[in-house]
C-alpha cells in the first residue's frame, strides 16, 4: 500500500506522492502531509556505513512510495553529484563544542540546493508516473537565494523550463550577478520594476490565470512550483539530519542512541520541520532548537501560544530569514490540531484575514518537543567574532544566529546533550557582513575583494560558485513591469 499525502485543510483530498509533488499545494490551499511518518526501520549501524546517497535512498523510499527503486536512485544519483564540492555532500565540523553541519556545499553555496539539486529529477519523474505530456514549466518569484538555487537545479534538465523573476532593485549585487550568468537553454530570468511582493503576487495571478492556463494546455505546457512547501523540497531534507546522527556515531562522536539536540536558523519553518519529521521518524532527538534573527514571529509564537504577524518586517543581515509567515508551520499546527481539518483552516483562515491566531493550551502542550530563541543583530556579529577569535572557523550570518541561539539554550536550561547546528549557507555568500563583524576593513572594497580576504583569514579556498561568476557574461537582461509578465512568459515559451 502506498502512503498517501492529505490536504492540511481538507483530509478527504488524498493524493500519491508523485501527486503531491507534481501540484506543490492542495486546491484548497493546505498543504501535503503524510497520512503517517514512516518510521527509520534501518538500523543505526547499517546507516553508519552508508555514503549520503544510500542514506538519501533509505528515507526517501519510506516516503515516496509509488517511486520504483530505479526511479528513485536515479533522481538521487543525478542531483548528489560532482555538483556538490564534497564526496561527503552534507560534512560535520566540530567547533566550540558543537557540531556544524555544512549544508552549503552545492551549486550555489546555501543549504536551499540539497532540496533544489533533487526536486527536478522528482517532478520529472512524477509528470511521466501520471502521464503528464506537457512540458513543466517551474515560475518563480525571488527576493535572491531560492530563485539561484532553482535556476541551477532545473537548468537543462529535459521536459522542464523554468522562468524566475526577481525585483530589479531589490536583491543584492552577488546575488542579482548570480542569477544573470546563469546557462542553460531551458532558463529565463528577468528583472521587474516593483519589490519582492510585487514579483510574487505578480506570479501568482499567473498560476491562478484560467485564460492562459488553458492557452498553455494547447501549446503543450503547464505550470508547477519550486516553492519550499513543496513535499518534493521537504522530504530531501529529513536526509541530512539522518546521515550526520548516522555519521557522528560512526566517527565515535556519540554512543549508540545518544539523544542530541539539534539547532535550525529558520525562516519558512522548513528546515526545522524536516528535522522533527527525522524525530518522528524514530531518529533519537531530544529538543528541536528554533533560532529567529530579529523578525522573532516564532519565538513570540512558542513563548505565548499567539502567532502574530502583524509587526514591523525587519531587514536584517541574515535575510534568508527575513519572513513574517513561516509557511510550513501550518504543518505543525495540523499535526498539534489532532489531524483536525477545520481546525487547521479555521486558523489558516484567521491569519489571512487578521494576521494572527492563537491556539489552545492542548495544542501548546505537544509543542514540548520545540524551543525558540532569537539573536539580534549585533549578538548575531558577535557570535560570528567570538567563534573565529576561539576557533578559526568562520560562519555565515544564519548559522551564526542558530549559534547564538544554542548558546542561549544552554544558558537557560543546563541541559548538556550534544548539539547539532544546521549551518545553512557559506560565509563568502555573505561575506560584507562576515568580514564586519570579524572587524575587517571593508570600506571601499566590493564582495571578490572581501572573498579574497576572507580566503586568506580562513585558510579555507573560494567556492567554485563566487570563483564563476567573477567573469562570467551577463546572459539575462530583460527588465519588465508587473502588468507585463504574462507577455514575458509568453514569448519565452514561443507563443
Ligand atoms: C532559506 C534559508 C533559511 C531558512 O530556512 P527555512 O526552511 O525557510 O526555515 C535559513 N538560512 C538560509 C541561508 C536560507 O537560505
Amino acid at each position: 500500500m502506498d502512503l498517501l499525502y492529505r490536504s492540511t485543510r481538507d483530509s478527504s483530498v488524498q493524493v500519491t506522492a508523485s501527486q503531491a509533488i507534481l501540484k506543490g499545494l492542495s486546491a484548497d490551499g493546505g498543504l501535503f502531509v503524510p497520512n503517517e511518518v514512516p518510521a527509520l526501520d534501518v538500523s543505526l549501524d547499517e546507516l553508519a556505513k552508508m555514503s549520503y546517497q544510500e542514506t538519501a535512498y533509505a528515507v526517501m523510499s519510506r516516503f515516496l512510495t509509488d517511486f520504483t527503486e530505479e526511479e528513485l536512485k536515479g533522481c538521487i544519483e543525478k542531483a548528489y553529484d560532482e555538483k556538490f564540492d564534497t564526496p561527503e555532500i552534507a560534512p560535520l565540523v566540530k567547533a566550540d563544542g558543537a557540531y556544524f553541519l555544512e549544508l552549503f556545499h552545492g551549486a550555489t553555496i546555501a543549504f536551499k540546493d540539497m532540496a533544489l539539486s533533487i526536486l527536478p529529477h522528482l517532478m520529472t519523474v512524477s509528470a511521466r508516473k501520471n502521464q503528464v505530456k506537457n512540458e513543466i514549466v517551474i515560475l518563480t518569484a525571488t527576493s535572491g537565494d531560492t530563485g539561484k538555487a532553482a535556476l541551477a537545479g532545473f537548468a537543462d534538465v529535459p521536459g522542464t523550463r523554468i522562468v524566475v523573476f526577481y525585483p530589479k532593485n531589490g536583491v543584492s549585487p552577488i546575488q542579482e550577478k548570480q542569477m544573470v550568468t546563469q546557462k542553460g537553454s531551458n532558463v529565463k530570468v528577468i528583472g521587474i520594476h516593483g519589490n519582492f511582493d510585487d514579483a510574487q503576487s505578480g506570479v501568482k495571478t499567473l498560476f491562478g490565470d484560467g485564460e492562459l492556463e488553458k492557452e498553455m494546455a494547447s501549446a503543450g505546457f503547464q505550470f508547477s512550483s519550486a516553492n519550499s512547501i513543496n513535499i518534493g523540497r521537504l522530504v530531501p531534507q529529513i536526509v541530512y539530519y539522518v546521515y550526520a546522527y548516522a555519521k557522528l556515531y560512526a566517527n565515535g562522536e556519540i554512543e549508540k542512541d545518544e539523544k542530541i539536540n539539534i539547532v535550525v536558523p529558520t525562516g519558512n519553518f522548513g528546515n526545522i520541520l524536516a528535522a522533527y519529521y527525522a524525530k518522528q521518524m524514530g531518529l533519537p532527538v531530544a529538543k528541536l532548537i528554533c533560532a529567529s534573527n530579529e523578525n522573532k514571529v516564532l519565538f513570540d509564537f512558542f513563548q505565548t501560544g499567539s502567532y502574530n504577524r502583524n509587526r514591523e518586517f525587519i531587514l536584517t543581515s541574515s535575510p534568508s530569514m527575513d519572513i513574517l509567515i513561516s509557511s510550513n508551520l501550518e504543518r505543525l499546527i495540523y499535526q498539534i490540531a489532532d489531524c483536525d481539518d477545520k481546525a487547521d483552516a479555521a486558523l489558516m483562515k484567521a491569519l489571512s484575514e487578521k494576521g494572527e491566531y492563537e491556539i489552545t493550551s492542548v495544542m501548546r502542550e505537544k509543542l514540548r518537543d520545540f524551543y525558540g530563541n532569537f539573536a539580534t543583530e549585533q549578538e548575531t556579529a558577535a557570535a560570528i567574532r567570538d567563534l573565529y577569535e576561539k576557533t578559526g572557523y568562520v560562519i555565515d550570518p544564519h548559522t551564526a544566529v542558530a549559534a547564538c541561539v544554542c548558546r542561549k539554550y544552554k544558558a537557560d536550561t543546563a541541559d548538556a546533550a550534544k548539539t547539532l547546528i544546521a549551518s545553512t549557507a557559506s560565509p563568502y555568500k555573505f561575506t560584507h557582513s562576515v568580514m564586519e563583524a570579524i572587524g575587517a576593513a571593508c570600506e571601499g572594497k566590493d564582495d571578490f575583494a572581501l572573498a579574497d580576504e576572507l580566503s586568506k583569514l580562513s585558510s579555507t579556498e573560494i567556492p567554485k560558485a563566487v570563483e564563476e561568476i567573477r567573469t562570467a557574461p551577463v546572459l539575462h537582461d530583460t527588465v519588465v513591469e508587473v502588468p507585463q509578465m504574462k507577455e514575458a512568459v509568453k514569448k519565452f515559451l514561443g507563443m
